[in-house]
């Protein structure tokens, strides 16, 4: 079966989803993003997902080119012409096609939108959620908008290839001041000897994560104290434990940071115990 994605009002097979070589989101990276996870065939925190997109387009100044009801619609109909169980739902919406100058269009163009998807293999990523990851410190050199969710993504490609080139899984960036910010595409969290979480707290510097939004519920449920603040890679050494958030990975451990082991190595109890329980606590549409 071929892939169907949706191209600026039509539903089309995927070696026909093209875009013009004048779209701005391809010059400039001038374009906004969500992935959603699909459990079921149904999208999972699409609300929120829809309300940080919407934030997105504002800070962007990038109207949106469809009411949030019909891009609903949307993102249903690439699910179900693609017959996704369990995957992901991408959209992205870019600032539209004008011949190239940095500044907005004038008069304004219709923005663009591009709708995705595709199966993840739930099999591997618990396999992978059972062994937990490795990654590895770099310099965080992104833009100091990157709460903005924009497809400028060169530092997050480098830096997740330099986890990979270096056998780690991915990167952690860290800050000018040496504080961790986030991952290469979630958010980074540690467990503290104290057993408290650790997540730095929502600046310019990392993205809202949706999934981390909702593990703070998650972790208020169980009784865990979460401190949103800044930690230092040496406080991440010493951890407990660590994991990362986002969409596609839930809450998925992290089990060495620069090659330092943390605990005995294996997945922590506090991030099992959230990435099982995250599933009550995000909503289902
Ligand atoms: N941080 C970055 C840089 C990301 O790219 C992502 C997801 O793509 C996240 C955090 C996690 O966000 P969410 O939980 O909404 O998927």
């Amino acid at each position: 079966m071929s892939r169907i994605a949706y191209v600026n009002g039509r539903y089309v097979p995927m070696r026909d989803a093209k875009v013009h070589v004048e779209d701005r989101g391809y010059q400039f990276a001038d374009a906004v993003y969500e992935v959603c996870e699909v459990r079921a065939g149904r999208l999972i925190d699409e609300r929120r997902h829809l309300e940080r997109l919407k934030r997105s387009l504002g800070e962007m100044r990038i109207a949106m080119p469809v009411t949030p009801r019909a891009l609903g619609v949307v993102l249903r109909e690439v699910v179900a012409r693609n017959r996704i169980g369990y995957g992901l739902v991408y959209l992205q919406i870019g600032r539209g096609v004008a011949r190239r100058d940095p500044a907005f269009p004038f008069p304004e163009v219709t923005p663009s939108l591009v709708v995705t998807a595709r199966p993840l293999n739930i099999t591997k990523n618990e396999a992978l959620a059972a062994k937990g990851l490795a990654v590895v410190s770099v310099p965080d050199n992104r833009w100091g908008r990157v709460d903005i969710k924009t497809v400028g993504l060169l530092p997050n490609v480098l830096a997740r290839q330099a986890a990979i080139d270096r056998g780690a899984r991915d990167a952690w960036f860290v800050d000018k001041d040496g504080y961790v910010t986030e991952a290469a595409s979630s958010n980074a969290w540690i467990v503290t000897a104290d057993g408290k979480l650790v997540t730095r707290q929502a600046d310019h510097a990392i993205l809202r994560g949706i999934t981390r939004m909702v593990t703070f519920e998650v972790s208020k449920a169980q009784g865990i104290i979460v401190e949103e603040r800044g930690f230092t890679l040496e406080e991440a050494y010493a951890a407990r434990e660590a994991f990362v958030t986002s969409a596609t990975q839930i809450v998925m451990p992290v089990v060495s940071i620069d090659g330092h082991v943390l605990g005995d190595g294996k997945p922590g109890t506090v991030a099992t115990a959230l990435r099982r329980a995250f599933h009550n606590f995000a909503e289902t549409a």
